[in-house]
């Protein structure tokens, strides 16, 4: 038998993405809560360009997550009436899966 212990993130827990610049490690968080229609492309400390907002590049598509975690904290968080359901974000384990074995003694 296997047991495997689950977490769980509310969407109301969400805070906001966390960028480390590589080359000077300065942090920047893209908080959920304020609305950024534009996100740094580069670091606001060392200015290294980080990425670039063409289409398919990472520059768009952390756009588009950030904007659609928002849409659904929004909609989804627990201050939110009448939904008919609830929804979590799955992390993935940070325990190994326990493996317990039954033996038969004679
Ligand atoms: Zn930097």
């Amino acid at each position: 038998m296997t047991y495997t212990t689950k977490q769980y993130i509310d969407f109301d827990d969400l805070a906001g993405i966390v960028v480390t610049c590589g080359k000077c490690q300065t942090t920047l968080s893209l908080r959920l809560d304020i609305d950024q229609s534009q996100l740094p492309i580069s670091c606001p400390s060392c200015m290294e360009a980080w990425y670039t907002m063409q289409p398919g590049s990472i520059g768009s598509d952390l756009t588009l997550f950030r904007s659609g975690l928002k849409q659904l904290k929004d909609k989804l968080g627990v201050k939110v009436n009448g939904l008919k359901f609830t929804m979590q974000i799955e992390l993935k384990s940070a325990f190994p899966d326990v493996v317990a074995s039954s033996r038969n003694h004679a």
